[in-house]
């Protein structure tokens, strides 16, 4: 039975959480090389919670060193491009200081591994996540325009370097794929460890939402589905509902059935919790609702006017040229648009709503 820590936390003491979860998923370091990957999105401030908080970071790497491991690296994959933001993201957040010159720009180096045919035949993953022996994800807990939530196995999808993210959403096509195709990422390397920074929240229109949720928690596991059916619950909504859980479940990388998890700690999910405009209802349960979603007529990208400043950093990193600067603001074009939301988890206006 998979174990899931729900503790208490507050950025001042994650380090007693950080040691309740290692004395709860004892994993052996020592003379092992670890790799710690926290959910770094792209260049924001650290109170913006749209990535792991540096106080999380640093306390797991300070656990690890105790722990005498032949070598620590810190390191993701921001962005949909390899367009150079790797370091200024970890600059920008904070994350770098917290890394104790562990950091590494892991974008630099991958190793061509097979892939499930149905999407693309081979893709790259950072050549320190295949040779790490020690895999600690470090998970934000977040909403997600297509994902419902962002958590444990979508922390993973930072694995893949550059542009084949893009790409892959592309080769996905449509919502409940993206759901599937996420836990064939996530199966290319299941982390051993996961620690999601639960303390600030993001609600609404994640996964770089200005709607921020108290919720004081560290959650910890060594089953990152196992942990997602608690983010998803806590989040209000049923994790058995969404594809992805369902799809690593009949993998099985894990279960999401409440009944399964030992629960170490108070799960009770949080009041008027707002899930992004899908409503958790990115499912295949609901004939009606995911026909209007395959339809791809009901979710459309949108520039709000007065936060816009038109760089053009969304109409450059649509994988599918969906989208052109017409009178100073982007536009989409719906026939092209394949629902990705890469363009709203990227602007950094906050500027790109869901219509
Ligand atoms: S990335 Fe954001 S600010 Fe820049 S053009 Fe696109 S919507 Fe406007
Ligand atoms: S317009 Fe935005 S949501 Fe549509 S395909 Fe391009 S990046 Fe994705």
């Amino acid at each position: 039975m998979s174990k899931v820590l729900i503790h208490p936390a507050g950025y001042h003491n994650v380090r007693e959480a950080v040691d309740r979860a290692f004395e709860l998923f004892p994993v052996e370091i020592t003379g092992r090389k670890v790799l710690i990957k926290p959910n770094v999105l792209r260049v924001s401030k650290a109170e913006e919670a749209i990535v792991t908080h540096p106080e999380v970071l640093r306390a797991v790497l300070e656990k690890v060193e105790t722990l005498r491991p032949a070598s620590i690296v810190v390191g993701d994959n921001p962005g949909m491009f390899s367009y150079g933001a790797n370091e200024e993201s970890f600059i920008s957040t904070g994350l770098m200081e917290a890394c104790l010159g562990r950091y590494e720009n892991i974008g630099l180096d991958s190793l061509k591994v097979a892939f499930d045919p149905d999407f693309m035949p081979a893709v790259s993953v950072s050549r320190a996540v295949i040779e790490a022996e020690v895999l600690i994800s470090l998970p934000k807990f977040k909403t997600h325009g297509l994902t419902v939530m962002s958590g444990a196995l979508k922390n993973s999808y930072g694995i893949l370097p550059g542009a084949q993210k893009a790409m892959l959403h592309k080769a996905a096509g449509s919502p409940v794929r993206f759901h599937e195709l996420l836990v064939e990422v996530y199966r290319l390397r299941v982390p051993d460890l996961f620690i999601m920074d639960a303390v600030v929240g993001m609600e609404g229109n994640g996964p770089a939402s200005p709607e921020l949720r108290d919720i004081g928690l560290i959650l910890a596991s060594d089953n990152g589905v196992a942990m997602d059916s608690v983010v998803a619950t806590l989040m209000g909504c049923d994790p058995g509902r969404l594809r992805f859980l369902q799809k690593a479940r009949e993998l099985g990388l894990g279960d999401f059935d409440l009944a399964a998890i030992e629960l170490i700690g108070t799960l009770k999910a949080i009041p008027d919790f707002k899930l992004p405009p899908l409503g958790g209802e990115a499912n295949i349960n609901n004939p009606h609702v995911q026909q209007l979603i395959e339809s791809r007529t009901i979710l459309r990208p949108l520039a709000n006017p007065g936060l816009c400043t038109g760089c053009g950093a969304c109409v450059d990193q649509c994988p599918v040229s969906a989208l052109e600067i017409l009178e100073a603001i982007p536009v989409v074009d719906p026939e092209v648009c394949i629902s990705c939301f890469c363009c709203q988890e990227l602007c950094p206006e906050k500027a790109m709503a869901l219509q």
